[in-house]
């Protein structure tokens, strides 16, 4: 982080106004008096109002358990001890074409409460929104942004950064692409808010051009530890560079299309990105990606019209 000492007052206010957008369009009603620094995940539902802190953070024995993430010494690399068994197979033969893995690899859990889960996640909102790993992006987002959804949503989209529309509202799929995503869940017979929706990034990349991949490297424990959290049973990567960072493949998204891969024992549906399908693109690739919704919704155990 840029040391607040030498910043320029405009820069400060700049710097506080995005801070606190992010933390409004990831769900923040409220914040505590005083130093944000001191208390910086003091904030969440009504019933915490008046509480010195949330149970999650009251309760020392999820931490004594291991069960909570803990910060390593060494800040800037890591901001959750991998206190989680990792799934390895994932990253190896993500595109299916591996052995057949010895033992079934179980879907990361993380042991929490889903009311634990939900302070967790704020907890990770508030290290998102302060999140400087990337200077580019941290110096020309209006803010983060971070997903939209409910903890322990069925199923949850990713796709690959926000665009302008997203960088000023701070919610994933709002613009163009965003309204075409919507159809296609209501297509499914869902609800957008029924679904959880984030990016494999979180900051607008200037001129919304590609991430980069020392930029999703950067996000990455960010991405895990919110799928980690959400505990989606399904997943559905929207476009090449979703697929691409989610799953460590080479494929495009062609290839990795009209089948199921796996990310951490979740099965994983890819398919062309909303963006793609708009009139000016190639909408007829439409029907390849109502296939692929129909397989998981089959697989969902969901009626497939
Ligand atoms: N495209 C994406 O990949 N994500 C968004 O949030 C919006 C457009």
């Amino acid at each position: 982080m840029s040391d607040p000492s030498r910043m320029s007052k405009q820069e400060l206010a700049r710097q506080a106004r995005q801070h606190l957008g992010s933390l409004k369009s990831a769900g923040a009603e409220w914040l505590p008096k005083g130093s944000l620094q001191a208390a910086p995940v003091e904030w969440g539902s009504k019933e915490d109002v008046g509480s010195a802190k949330p149970q999650a953070m009251r309760e020392p024995q999820a931490v004594a358990s291991g069960q909570l993430p803990v910060v390593t010494k060494d800040k800037s690399e890591s901001v959750f001890a991998s206190h989680l068994p990792l799934a390895t197979s994932h990253s190896l033969f993500a595109d299916g074409s591996g052995p057949e893995p010895m033992t079934k690899v179980e879907p990361a859990r993380s042991g929490l409460t889903i009311e634990q889960r939900r302070q967790e996640l704020k907890v990770l909102i508030e290290k998102v929104c302060q999140c400087a790993r990337c200077p580019e992006l941290a110096s020309t987002r209006t803010q983060t942004v971070f997903g939209v959804g409910q903890v322990g949503a069925e199923l949850c989209f990713i796709g690959e950064a926000p665009g302008a529309d997203e960088d000023a509202q701070g919610e994933p799929f709002v613009g163009a692409a965003g309204q075409l995503l919507d159809r296609i869940i209501a297509a499914c017979k869902m609800k957008r808010e029924e679904v959880y929706i984030c990016n494999i990034i979180k900051c607008r990349p200037p001129g919304n051009r590609t991430p980069l991949p020392n930029e999703a490297a950067n996000c990455r424990e960010f991405l895990e530890r919110q799928l980690e959290l959400i505990q989606p049973k399904f997943i559905c990567a929207l476009g090449s560079t979703a697929a691409k960072y989610l799953l460590n493949t080479t494929q495009g998204i062609g290839q990795l299309r009209g089948r199921f891969h796996d990310y951490r024992g979740i099965p994983v549906m890819c398919t062309y990105h909303p963006a793609y399908l708009l009139p000016h693109r190639s909408p007829a690739k439409k029907k390849e990606v109502w296939e692929d919704m129909k397989m998981l919704l089959a697989k969902m155990g969901r009626p497939v019209a």
